[in-house]
């Protein structure tokens, strides 16, 4: 498979770390014509763009560009993830359903091009791919792993499991988040987070008593009930989520150290899993390591509609299978289904492709997840309008909002009526397989049948 090299890598200043000396010798390696820039935030851009670009075509001009390039600098704390770099609480609303997990931020962007990549809305002003040099510096992600687990056990043992955690929720995780990484130690091995818990407990006691959130009160008066041991909840840490998990994988080895990080025994009991999404079939490290059973791999299998650059389906589904021989545990998406006169037979064809070309009857395969075309409503006026006038068109034309909901959909009835068909030919094709749908509210699951 052809792997992706920038053709312009911009540096930030002070790059020294070991990740970042391998990824640029890497690409050095990889494209000897890359030109390599000097990259400071809020600086001129890196980017070779035409001098004379007229207004309405500028934004998709740009996206374009930044697609073949690459940043590589550190990640900085956030305060609003509890000063933590590379992590935080994924968030959805209202009656949608999501599990509780959290956002594993490795990367920012991805060089492929699929005009309806959602990360456009979230990294609107940042179109630019760009690598953290800092993910693998000695013992920083092991840490906030281990804050973030904690953080989340002690929420959900407190206010239990809803169907999705809400931007309420999502404050109180990120700002108990902030309050355990006052309270535990810099250095920590992997340890047990019940260890962890009961090593600092008085400290943990002293930060969430000052703690201006009246909601860390529901926390504090737990304290005494908190129960590490025989976790069965588990959370996943998805690296894949403002980014392609893989795409990189060849620059950076991230696989290999966050496999080697997830896999222990400690962090299975803690309840920790690894997820890598993928739309790229850039399996090369995976195949040489041992497969952990708390580490997933979700590849996405979709036709090339508003897409260019990852490979043919097929040589990913091919990948998947051999990921799944090798003993990883493999889910397969079909998401976003976007509608066509002729979406049936496209989306039939890629359930047969599975079957021909994918063992789901290994016990090692999850699940297929299904999910279809939706669009935050400030990315649909903001950058999709401007970046891809077809599809904005198509999206006028088929999708709307309505009230509760944050995002344009196709109307619900048509929705329906797709994944009932999908689901039936998917079930009577493969029978026993297990189908979920993605980031629909919970009416649409119970209306196709499915128990979320
Ligand atoms: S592969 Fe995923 S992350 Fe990359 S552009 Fe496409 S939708 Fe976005």
């Amino acid at each position: 498979m052809a792997k992706l090299f920038p053709e312009i890598l911009g540096i930030e200043a002070g790059q020294n770390s070991e990740l970042a000396n391998r990824i640029v010798d890497r690409v050095k390696a990889g494209n000897p014509q890359v030109v390599i820039k000097p990259y400071k935030s809020g600086g001129p851009t890196i980017l070779n763009l035409p001098t004379q670009l007229p207004a309405r075509d500028k934004e998709k001009v740009i996206w374009q560009h930044a697609k073949r390039a690459l940043i590589i600098r550190e990640k900085c704390k956030r305060k609003e993830h509890g000063y933590l770099r590379f992590l935080h609480v994924f968030v959805a609303v209202g009656d949608v359903v999501e599990e509780y997990q959290f956002t594993l931020s490795m990367e920012n962007e991805c060089p492929y091009s699929c005009q309806f990549c959602y990360i456009q809305g979230s990294l609107e002003k940042k179109p630019i791919p760009t690598i953290f040099t800092n993910l693998q510096d000695s013992g920083v992600l092991l840490r906030e792993v281990k804050i973030a687990l904690l953080a989340m056990h002690m929420h959900t043992q407190t206010h239990g499991l809803l169907h999705n955690i809400g931007w309420d929720q999502q404050k109180w995780v990120h700002w108990l988040m902030g309050v355990l990484n006052k309270s535990i130690p810099i250095n920590l091995s992997d340890v047990p987070i019940q260890q962890l818990f009961d090593a600092n407990k008085d400290e943990i006691k002293k930060y969430l008593s000052q703690s201006k959130n009246p909601r860390m009160k529901d926390i504090e008066a737990n304290l005494d009930k908190f129960d590490f041991k025989d976790l069965k909840q588990k959370f996943k840490f998805n690296c894949g989520e403002i980014n392609d998990a893989l795409v990189f994988d060849h620059l950076t080895d991230n696989s290999k150290f966050l496999i080697e990080l997830f896999s222990s025994e400690t962090m299975k009991n803690d309840g920790a899993v690894l997820l890598f999404r993928t739309k790229s079939a850039n399996f090369d490290n995976l195949k040489q390591l041992p497969p952990s059973e708390n580490t997933r791999v979700s590849v996405t299998i979709l036709p090339a509609i508003y897409v260019k650059g990852p490979p043919d389906y097929i040589g990913r589904l091919k990948g998947a299978e051999q990921l799944l021989k090798l003993g990883y545990q493999v889910s397969l998406n079909i998401d976003p289904i976007i509608f066509a006169a002729d979406s049936m037979k496209t989306y039939k064809k890629i359930i047969d492709d599975i079957k021909v070309h994918f063992n789901v009857q290994s016990e090692k395969f999850h699940r297929i997840t299904i999910g279809m075309l939706r669009f935050g409503s400030k990315n649909l006026d903001n950058n999709i309008r401007k970046r891809h006038i077809d599809l904005h068109g198509h999206a006028n034309d088929h999708m709307t909002r309505i009230d509760g909901d944050e995002k344009y959909r196709y109307d619900s009835d048509k929705r329906i009526e797709i994944y009932k068909t999908l689901i039936d030919y998917a079930q009577a094709e493969m029978p026993g397989i297990e189908v979920e749908l993605s980031t629909e509210p919970l009416p649409i699951w119970e209306a196709v049948g499915l128990t979320p």
